[in-house]
């Protein structure tokens, strides 16, 4: 048998968590981090006579993700109940969205390599988010401060065709969900989750397979991970004569493997029906055209903006458009400094090497753009070699200050007076008659050594392009 003959198809569920102030359907703080059970509203703890009211901004969020995933927004759309019983679901049922969703039909596009690929989304709706059980041997402990915490739940078609590409299109939505700031993405802290639907067919086959979900995979390693343990053991089972069982499986990380958690259900076994206690939504056009006026640039379009404007190449782009910090970081720097490819050289070399060896978020450099764009105008204008910019930048990470003030106060400043290299230059020839016999006698590597006694006797401040000049003809001349 050869795995080749068989396809992947999958695809996402992604819950992303809103950045609210308090929860879906009530008043109180949707911080889980705060005291176990502080977060408690009677509407959240399903007290009887309590109603739900929306909360708006959760509503406008939804409604901003829904453009900034080229999806169409309903005008109307209907909260439901998705009835189930679980300890940490104190109504009984969930509040989510089933026949008319507020997003539907967008697209998602990124890169996978150097394909372009475009995975379309079916729906994105809201809901609430259930409480959190932990089980400890003999008992569980339930805390209801994630209870009714608002979500955006983001559905995918099954477009997907390896694991790899499921990692990359979960990396695509949180960067534009953080970019539009309706989420923070912190996958960790479960602000973010993902349910992949894994199915295979046999390469050719128009046919759907019977799908397993893996739920609650919280690192894109892992989803990728996962999804790559799955195809393979939905194959195995397939060749070897088995059929695929419509499961809910879970992916133990230590073991890198998924496992049965329950038999899947279907949406018949929830009894959808209508949110009695809430009108549907009803949004008008204007409304839905002011939240899109609110939409900052997107990833892609910064993208392709940055190639354009500051005449980057792809790679520097996607890049710096990672984060919309490090992105506005980078533009501050390029049009400060008037050359925005040495900028983009500085950022994505010494700068991110910094950034990732003390662990800092693209929002606390500790450099002001208008000093990082000083320091890479001292090489243009000559002040400083490359060389020496590097200890200066040094010096700047250390402590944020005009990269001039550490040049003079350092006496960095690059030595272009022809004369005193030349001296220097005359110093080194004379001390080094052997080197100069076995470079006159064809041994070119050496012209390397000479520069370097030169560098090393001006250290690092002479000009390499006069120091080289004046080396070539006095050793060749
Ligand atoms: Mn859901």
């Amino acid at each position: 048998m050869s795995y080749d003959d068989w396809e992947l198809v999958c695809g996402l569920e992604i819950h992303a968590q809103l950045k609210t102030k308090s929860k879906m359907f009530s008043p109180d703080s949707g911080d889980f981090g705060a005291g176990d059970n502080v977060n408690t509203h009677p509407v959240t703890l399903g007290m009887p006579g309590c109603l739900p009211v929306p909360n708006k901004q959760a509503i406008e969020y939804s409604v901003k993700t829904g453009l900034a995933l080229n999806c169409t927004i309903r005008n109307t759309s209907v909260f439901s109940r998705k009835n189930y019983y679980y300890p940490d679901l104190p109504k009984g049922y969930q509040i989510s969205q089933f026949d008319k969703p507020l997003c539907e039909e967008g697209f998602v596009e990124f890169k996978l390599g150097d394909e372009k690929k475009r995975v379309r989304i079916e729906r994105a709706h809201m809901e609430e988010d259930a409480g959190k059980s932990t089980h400890h041997g003999e008992y569980t402990l339930i805390n209801l401060n994630r209870a009714g915490v608002p979500l955006l739940e983001i559905v995918s078609r099954p477009d997907i065709r390896s694991a790899e590409e499921a990692a990359e299109y979960a990396r695509a939505v949180r960067k534009i969900l953080r970019y539009i700031e309706v989420c923070d993405g912190n996958l960790e802290e479960g602000s973010m989750r993902c349910d992949c639907n894994v199915s295979v067919r046999k390469k050719g086959d128009e046919k759907l397979g019977t799908r397993c979900e893996i739920k609650n995979v919280n690192s894109f390693r892992f989803v990728q991970k996962a999804i790559e343990y799955e195809t393979q053991r939905q194959i195995d089972v397939l060749e070897s004569g088995g059929k695929i069982v419509q499961q809910t499986r879970l992916y133990d990380s230590a073991a890198n493997k998924t496992f049965a958690m329950r038999d899947k259900e279907d949406a018949h076994d929830y009894r959808y029906f209508p949110e009695p206690d809430m009108l549907p939504v009803e949004l008008t056009e204007e409304y839905i055209s002011k939240v899109e006026s609110t939409l900052c640039e997107l990833p892609d379009a910064r993208v392709k903006r940055f190639m354009a404007e500051y005449e980057l190449p792809e790679y520097d782009s996607l890049i710096l458009t990672q984060e919309r910090d490090l992105a506005d970081y980078y533009e501050a720097v390029a049009k400060a400094s008037n050359n925005p490819k040495a900028s983009s050289n500085w950022i994505m070399g010494e700068l991110l090497r910094e950034l990732n060896e003390h662990e800092l978020d693209y929002s606390a450099i500790p450099i002001k753009a208008e000093n990082f764009a000083k320091l890479i105008q001292l090489i243009d204008n000559k002040t400083i070699s490359g060389k020496i910019a590097k200890t200066v930048f040094q010096e700047l990470w250390k402590k944020d200050q005009d990269p001039e003030d550490i040049v003079k106060a350092k006496g960095l400043v690059q030595i272009t007076d022809e004369g005193a290299i030349e001296k220097v230059i005359d110093e080194i020839i004379n001390a080094n008659p052997g080197q100069v016999e076995q470079y006159r006698g064809g041994k070119n590597k050496l012209f390397g050594f000479f520069v370097g006694q030169a560098m090393k006797a001006t250290k690092g401040q002479a000009n390499p392009e006069i120091v080289n000049k004046i080396l070539k003809s006095k050793l060749d001349g």
